[in-house]
This record gives structure tokens, sequence and C-alpha cells, in this order.
């Protein structure tokens, strides 16, 4: 992910329905979102420091395992061979069988940091971290079977995830730095969230 609260706004019920069943969600997230406010009493580090808190409150309340925070700067993510290992060290250790990310594919007004999030990471599960000899110091080789990408142009599964509406909203409201009024969000939510929209991608 980029941002505290990515996880919310794309993927937060299908995580919520994972982790039910027993499956190990990890959270991995290239920046603490300092950029992210209009208030001008707050400066970047303090927002970071309290997203990250945000963060790991949402994540528990999602039955996430670790929350991981690389504390890259917000907005000004590029595609680099140490964005890519850092993602290859974190597959290698989390191991996953699902890799959750952006689709990367170029669109107009999508977020830099989502579209370089989703490259990275697409090339770090694929082929780098399942390659010996790429990155031999993030740890032994790991194949992640595939991708579920959010925000793309072309969704190709669809996952219903009403019956975990409320805890998707309630982590979403943990976001306390991004949130105007709770009963607003929670409204509109009720209206937008209740389908999560993925492509699937075979890394086999
Ligand atoms: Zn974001």
């Amino acid at each position: 992910m980029a941002h505290p609260d990515d996880i919310e706004f794309f993927c937060a019920g299908s995580v919520v329905l994972m982790t039910r069943r027993g499956v190990h969600v990890d959270f991995v997230l290239a920046t603490s979102g300092d950029k992210g406010t209009e208030d001008p009493k707050i400066d970047g580090p303090a927002l970071a420091a309290r997203r990250e808190e945000e963060q790991k409150r949402a994540a528990s309340l999602l039955g996430a395992d670790q929350v991981e925070f690389l504390r890259h700067a917000d907005a000004e993510l590029t595609e680099s061979l140490e964005l890519r290992g850092e993602f290859v060290r974190a597959i290698r250790r989390s191991r996953p069988d699902v890799l959750l990310t952006f689709d990367p594919t170029p669109g107009y007004r999508q977020h830099p940091d989502h579209r370089v999030v989703g490259r990275m990471a697409l090339d770090a599960a694929w082929p780098c971290a399942r390659d010996r000899l790429t990155h031999p110091e993030m740890g032994p080789p790991h194949k992640t079977a595939e991708a579920w990408l959010f925000a793309g142009p072309a969704p190709t599964l669809m996952v219903d995830v009403s019956t975990v509406l409320n805890e998707k909203i309630n982590a979403r409201l943990e976001h306390e730095t991004q949130t105007g009024s709770s009963a607003a969000l929670r409204a509109r939510w009720r209206h937008i969230g209740a389908e999560e929209r993925f492509t699937q991608v075979d890394l086999r």
C-alpha cells in the first residue's frame, strides 16, 4: 500500500473475510501519509506518527498480523531498486499466496504513489522475490501465486463484503485525521462500500 487508509478504502472488507477464515494478512505501507492534511497546525512528522497509530488500530480491527511502515516521503515515491528491494524483503518474510496492491495501469488522476507502489509490488512479487539471485540479501526466494489489483480500469473479481461492511467502516473511522463527519462517511460507505473489485493476475 502507499498510504494509511488505502487498505480501508480499497480492500478492508476482503481482508476481514480472509482473516475470519484464519488467513494471515500482513500490511506493508510505503509511506506514512505525512502530506495528508489541510490543517495548518500539524506538521508532517507529527501527522505521520498519528497516522501510523491510526493504521495500527485499524489493522487490529481487521485482524491483520503485522503492519510494516517503510517511511518513505508521501507523494515522493519513485520506481527504484530500493523500494522494489523492500517489497521483496516483505514478500520473502510474509510468504503470501496472494498479493493485494494497486493496479498500476496508467490512468488519469491516479495518485503517483499508487501507481509506483502497484508497479514495484508486482515487480517484486514476479519475478524478483521468486529469483534466488535477485536481491539475495532480502531473504530466501518465494513464489506468490496471484495478485489482486484494485483501483484498475477492468476488474475481473467482485467480492461482496456486505456482511462485514460495519467492520470495514469502523476500521476506516480509525483514520481520524482523514475523517470530517463520521456520520456522513458512514452513510456514504454504506452506499459505496459493499463491493470490492479486483483484477486477478496469475503470477505462477
Ligand atoms: Zn493512497
